[in-house]
């Protein structure tokens, strides 16, 4: 079977490395070129995705260009601790959760997708998709097209392909948060924790590496979507730092900051109601931008039930029918957890009390229960 996978993010890199052990053919189209090791700020892996990583023979290297990170502590606004868990994870699982660079997470995907037999192809952009009894072609800015069996859209949150599937489809909308990131020097803190402050202006998250570096993001509560047009990185820190003045830990790491992450701005999009035709399918954000800190998980989940779908099925529209029956619940159950975490991170005062009263109560009582559907999965081999 011959497979045309449009993107080269996590999803798409991912499908490639999967759909490889099952023997089918690969070709993957990526707008950009290579991603440079530390671009887009962190992504953090929890245990589910980092199962489908085991699966997908590539658990080592990715851990090996991250930092592993146990624990996970909330924080009031005011320094109160909230709640201390294990980060990602169940206790009982031995897999820590780990961080890592976005740049360096895509370049170990697409580094054992091509030792595994891909072809990657990147400066491709794709415009347009055909699909006939026969076969599906995919046609890109440069004039090239190719045609396969299957195509693979793995185009991201803004994707091209859901929208030809289906015009109707929704859109991404602003979230009512944008995230400012950075790299500060050493401050005095415990590595290996993932540290989520409620601060007054939106979550400030901040991690220690081993080698004292501070990885920090601010995910700031904000109804309009800031114009970023001739805002310099001098005036983002100084914004920044003027939000988060209040709040001592917060204050502390963006004081000490080293280098700032260009500025993402979070959007949000209704639940998409197709995800494939007999011949295309929809992956990763594409399908379903879940944010909750779990998008690349769900990435590498898509993209082993898809090939295992495909293995196990007669026909190519019979695989994705299963594909998409086997995905749609957990995704449906996630993206109801991701819009809390939204509102969490925007709650003005009244709220922001209660649910630190309600955070110490009950994160001892039932975090891990509540949880465990989550980090439980078991993500098939291919
Ligand atoms: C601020 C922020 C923090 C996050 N933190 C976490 C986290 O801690 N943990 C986590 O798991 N997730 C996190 N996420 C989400 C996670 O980054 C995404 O869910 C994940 O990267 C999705 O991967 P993807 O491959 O589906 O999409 P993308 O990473 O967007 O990749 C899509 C690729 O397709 C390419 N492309 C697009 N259009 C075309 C086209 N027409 N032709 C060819 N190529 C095309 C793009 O260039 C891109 O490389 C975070 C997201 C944000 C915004």
């Amino acid at each position: 079977m011959r497979v045309v996978v449009i993107g080269g993010g996590v999803a798409g890199a991912a499908a490639a490395l999967a759909l490889r052990r099952t023997g089918a053919d690969v070709t993957v189209y990526e707008a950009h070129a290579d991603p440079a090791g530390d671009v887009g700020s962190f992504v953090s892996l929890a245990s589910n995705g980092l199962r489908g990583l085991d699966a997908l023979g590539c658990l080592e290297p990715i851990r090996d260009a991250g930092v592993d990170v146990p624990r996970q502590r909330m924080w009031s606004a005011g320094g109160r601790l909230l709640g201390d868990v294990p980060r990602g994870r169940r206790s009982s699982d031995t897999l820590h959760s780990v961080t890592l660079m976005r740049g360096r997470l895509v370049g170990a995907l697409r580094a054992a997708a091509t030792r595994a037999g891909a072809r990657i192809t990147t400066r491709e952009t794709l415009t347009a998709v055909t699909e006939t009894a026969d076969g599906v072609t995919a046609e890109f800015a440069s004039g090239h097209r190719d045609t396969a069996d299957l195509l693979v859209a793995a185009d991201g949150i803004w994707s091209t392909v859901r929208g030809i599937l289906d015009p109707a489809t929704p859109t991404p909308e602003y979230a009512g948060l944008y995230a400012i990131s950075g790299v500060s020097s050493s401050i005095d803190g415990d590595t290996g924790v993932f540290n989520m402050t409620f601060a007054r202006n939106g979550a400030f998250i901040h991690v220690t590496a081993p080698n004292g570096e501070v990885w920090w993001s601010a995910q700031i509560a904000d109804p309009t979507e800031p114009d970023r047009r001739g805002v310099t990185d001098a005036e983002w820190l100084r914004r920044t730092a003027d939000l988060y003045r209040a709040e001592a830990m917060p204050s502390t790491v963006i004081a000490a900051t080293t280098h700032l992450h260009p500025p993402v701005i979070m959007h949000a999009v209704d639940p998409v109601p197709t995800w494939h035709t007999g011949r295309i399918v929809l992956v990763g954000d594409a399908a379903h931008p879940v944010g909750a800190g779990q998008g690349a998980s769900m990435a590498i989940e898509d993209a082993l039930v898809l090939a295992r779908s495909l293995r196990d099925s007669a026909t190519i529209g019979d695989a994705l029918t299963r594909y998409e029956s086997e995905r749609r619940p957990r995704i449906v159950k996630l993206l109801g957890t991701a819009e809390d975490n939204r509102g969490a991170k925007k709650a003005g005062p009244a709220r922001r009390r209660l649910q630190a009263l309600a955070m110490r109560v009950f994160i001892p009582l039932v975090y891990e229960r509540a949880t465990a559907w989550l980090y439980a999965y078991i993500p098939p081999a291919p």
